[in-house]
This record gives C-alpha cells, sequence and structure tokens, in this order.
C-alpha cells in the first residue's frame, strides 16, 4: 500500500475525479429512459471571450445546483453546453490583433482566423466550467460556427420566410461605421456624452434679410437637411409654415412644415430634418413622405451628395462646416449640452442610420404573443417580466436580421442575376453557403434566366442563439425533440432579456 501524501493536492484528486466521473458518463442525459421524468436546462451557449469570468461563475452555479437538485429528485436531468461563436466581438478582436480590416483579407482567411480565436478562447473557457465542476453533459457541446449548427439556423429562416415573417427591404438601420454593419436596436448602447449645441441661421426666402434660427448638434447633416420643421402650436412660428427657407452653404430651398413631435421647448424651436440625424428624422421623413439623401457611406464618410465636402469622415466635415457657417456669418453661437448618443455595444463608435436593403424578421406583429407567452412562464424574479413586455412594446422597427460581417451564418439566399427574383433555399439544400454554390435549380422560377448573385450578408448572431432550446431538444432530427421542448429552466442573464429571451420568445 502507498503511504498518503504529506501534501493533498487538491487540484490533482479533482482532475482525477472529474475525467473519471466524465468516463463513467454519470451527468448524461438518457435519451433512452421512458421512466423518470426529464428536466431540460436551457444553458445559455456563452459567447467565446476566452475568460470565464465571475459572472459566469456564479450563474452557472445556480445552473449545476438546479441541474444537481433535480437529479436527486429523481429526474432524467438534460444540462448542455454549447458556444455561441458568431459575436461582432470575435470579428472586432482578429482585427485588432492582426491588424487588418475584415475586408482586407479572402473571407475564409478571415473566417479562419476567427474560428481559431474561437477555439482558443472556448479551450479556456471550458476548463473553467469543468474545473468548477459543473454537471454539464459534454456528449452535448455544440459550437454554432459549425455547418452542423447553420443548417439549424437556415432551417429555422427558410420555415419563417415560407410563413411570411422574413422580408427583405431598404429600410433605415442602425449602423456602425466603424464595424461597418447593420446593428439591431438590442445592440445600441446608450451613453451619455458630451456634445454641442450650433445655433445656425436659416434665411428665408424672398424676403430681405429675414432668418430663422436652428439650434443643432449635428451641423454636418446640413447637405442633407430636406425639410425645416416647427410645431403648428407653436405661436412664434407657424405664421412660417408653407414658405421656403434656403438650407445654407448648399443653398438649396426647402419648405417649412408643421410637425406636433417637435419639442418648442428644445433650442429654437425649429429644427432641421435630414436623412438621418437620429429616429426622429426617419420618422418624421417616412410622415411627410420626405426625399431621402444619403450622405454617409458605408465606412462613415461624406457620399457625394455633400458637395465639398464628399470624403471627409463625419468629425471632419463637422469641422469644416462649423468653419464654413462662421466665415458665411451664419453661426450664431455654440453651447455646450450633455446628450445621450447610441454607440455600439461592441466598439462604443456612435451610432449612424444608413439605408441600405437588408433582411428584417417582422418582429412587432407579435408582440401580443411575445406577451401571452411572457405570462405563461413562471419568472423568478417575477417584475422581470415587465422588462420583456415593456421591450417588446417599445419596438418602433423590426428585427434586422443580416449583417454585412464575413463570420456568420451564411443567409441561404440568391438573386437572379437577369431579374432580380429572390431564391431562397429549400428546407433540404441546407447547410449552404449560397457564396461557394448555386441553388440547386436549373433556371430562375420567373425569367428562366441561369446566372445567379449570392447573398453575401450573413445572419445576426441572434438568430443562432434564438434557437438554443430547440436544437438542445433536438430538433430537427430527433422526431421526439418536442419532449424535451420548450425547456422546463431558461436561465437568463437581466441584460439579455432584450435580446435572448425576446427572439426565443417571438
Ligand atoms: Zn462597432
Ligand atoms: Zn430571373
Amino acid at each position: 500500500m502507498k503511504p498518503l501524501p504529506k501534501e493533498f493536492d487538491v487540484i490533482a484528486i479533482e482532475r482525477k475525479w472529474q475525467k473519471k466521473w466524465e468516463e463513467m458518463g454519470v451527468y448524461r442525459f438518457d435519451w433512452k429512459d421512458r421512466k423518470r421524468p426529464t428536466f431540460s436546462i436551457d444553458t445559455p451557449p456563452p459567447y467565446p471571450s476566452g475568460e470565464f469570468h465571475m459572472g459566469n461563475v456564479l450563474n452557472w452555479t445556480y445552473f449545476d445546483i438546479v441541474a444537481r437538485y433535480k437529479r436527486m429528485r429523481g429526474f432524467n436531468v438534460y444540462f448542455p453546453q454549447g458556444w455561441d461563436c458568431h459575436g461582432l466581438g470575435i470579428e472586432v478582436q482578429v482585427e485588432r490583433e492582426h491588424n487588418i480590416k475584415k475586408r482586407d483579407v479572402p473571407p475564409d482567411k478571415f473566417r479562419k482566423l476567427c474560428e481559431k480565436l474561437v477555439e482558443k478562447y472556448i479551450a479556456m473557457m471550458k476548463e473553467g466550467v469543468i474545473r468548477l465542476g459543473c454537471s454539464v453533459d459534454w456528449t452535448t457541446e455544440y459550437r454554432t460556427m459549425n455547418p452542423e449548427y447553420w443548417k439549424r439556423t437556415q432551417l429555422s429562416f427558410i420555415i419563417l420566410y415560407n410563413k411570411g415573417f422574413m422580408y427583405r427591404g431598404k429600410h433605415p438601420v442602425n449602423w456602425c461605421p466603424r464595424c461597418e454593419t447593420a446593428i439591431a436596436d438590442a445592440e445600441v448602447d446608450y451613453e451619455e456624452r458630451e456634445g454641442a449645441l450650433h445655433y445656425i441661421r436659416f434665411p428665408l426666402e424672398g424676403r430681405g434679410n429675414e432668418h430663422l434660427l436652428i439650434a443643432t448638434t449635428r451641423p454636418e447633416f446640413i447637405p442633407a437637411c430636406v425639410a425645416v420643421a416647427v410645431n403648428p402650436v407653436d405661436d412664434r412660428f407657424n405664421k412660417y409654415i408653407g414658405r421656403k427657407i434656403t438650407v445654407p452653404l448648399v443653398n438649396r430651398t426647402v419648405e417649412i412644415i408643421p410637425d406636433e413631435n417637435v419639442d418648442p421647448s428644445f433650442g429654437t424651436g425649429v429644427v432641421m430634418i435630414c436623412t438621418y440625424g437620429d429616429k426622429e428624422d426617419v420618422k418624421t421623413v417616412i410622415r411627410h413622405k420626405l426625399p431621402v439623401i444619403a450622405l454617409l457611406t458605408e465606412d462613415g464618410k461624406i457620399t457625394r451628395n455633400g458637395g465639398k465636402y464628399a470624403g471627409l469622415t463625419i468629425e471632419q466635415a463637422k469641422k469644416a462646416i462649423v468653419e464654413d457657417l462662421k466665415a458665411a456669418g451664419l453661426l450664431e453661437k455654440i453651447e455646450k449640452i450633455r446628450q445621450e448618443i447610441g454607440v455600439c455595444d461592441r466598439c462604443e463608435t456612435p451610432i449612424e442610420i444608413l439605408e441600405l436593403p437588408q433582411w428584417f424578421m417582422k418582429t412587432r406583429i407579435l408582440t401580443d404573443k411575445v406577451e401571452k407567452a411572457a405570462n405563461e412562464v413562471v419568472w423568478y424574479p417575477e417584475h422581470m417580466k415587465n422588462r420583456l413586455i415593456d421591450w417588446a412594446r417599445s419596438l418602433d422597427w423590426d428585427w434586422v436580421i443580416s449583417r454585412q460581417r464575413v463570420f456568420g451564418t451564411p443567409i441561404p439566399v440568391w438573386y437572379c442575376k437577369n431579374c432580380g427574383e429572390t431564391i431562397v433555399a429549400k428546407e433540404d439544400w441546407v447547410p449552404v453557403d449560397p457564396k461557394l454554390e448555386n441553388p440547386r435549380t436549373d433556371k430562375c422560377p420567373k425569367c428562366g434566366g441561369k446566372e445567379f448573385i449570392p447573398e453575401k450578408d450573413v445572419f445576426d448572431t441572434w438568430m443562432d442563439s434564438s434557437i438554443s432550446c430547440a436544437v438542445h431538444a433536438g430538433w430537427p432530427e430527433r422526431e421526439d425533440w418536442r419532449r424535451l421542448f420548450p425547456a422546463d429552466l431558461h436561465p437568463s442573464g437581466v441584460d439579455i432579456i432584450r435580446t435572448w429571451a425576446y427572439y426565443l420568445d417571438g
């Protein structure tokens, strides 16, 4: 017999037993067992960040306590673990580490770099989950970046498309000029930053030297000014409604329009409507059917529509325009203000609004269903339910599901080169990358054309994770996937109620 070692090596002993238990499969879900009741946990697949941090430790401890308690109570417990790989953060990290932009290298090479980084991060985090002693069933492990998983994301898209929930349209979207991609409302964070209110004279058409004073934090949008608005109940200005006014520097005349949403107490009470300085502009343009002047390129520069400011960055254009306004004697004063602005939740760059063709999921028509479903679930704590319902009710726009990124699940769509007809993959074509293969049809169903243009965009990463609970249950391969669907426990961080819980529910 070996004598007991003088010092007890906890870590070595722990590893020995963890390995042994894994080999014995003590935490496995038993698919064949039809006697014990099942209990399934919709483990949130984390973004591989390389760090299994204290927040993760706390959360996985909660999941594990439930899993072990239910096992002891005689349940056949399903405790899966996956990895949500396609985060924008991975692309940003690869760009920083290799000092490249995603468009500088071929897409497959960029993808490989992302996959390598993800694998490195997963290994570190998996070690954390194991060391913590979580009773995860590792036979369930999955990665959303594998074609095996894409297949499911693509299938969910095709099914929803065939049901009429998916559409492609040209709509204004939140845009990060640094990441060069559309992002959903849920990915916009709000920060208070210092801004400046510029008081600018807009000369009135016709009569001598009359002008109206407009206060704006975004003078760089002057070239995209399509109207000037005042509140019809504001007696200081309603007499000007219907008259023409000159947009300074670009010397275009626009109409002064009445709009009830103008706040007479903000700035001077007269506002310029630009395409698009902010979300309010989007609403006003739709209400009054105003023209759209696209001012920004996808990488945040001024387009040709900006005249002499074309090619400048937003910041440079702001400086140049302010200088030109001063020189022309049209800038009355500048006041510092604190303002809340939307920024990209990955890189903190201020969000712009761009109008480009994108894929959308109709989510606003589901608001009542989301509310009904939220009411059928038992929430801990109870009041968090309202967070989901309030979020669903607050949405102005449908969910933009396309991303102008490289590392993501491909959108399984082609367009006819001749007539532009959209060809969506059939359910049995997936997984498919339209950039690498043609649709499995010999001609366009509309015009008979034989050439196709692939959709280059990829899905929002929440399209991948929004189906976690069905994937865990074995959808679509297992005929009995409804046995574990919906999950018995959906543990969620408060911060992802507006994304994971909402999209899942939707
Ligand atoms: Zn960004
Ligand atoms: Zn065609």
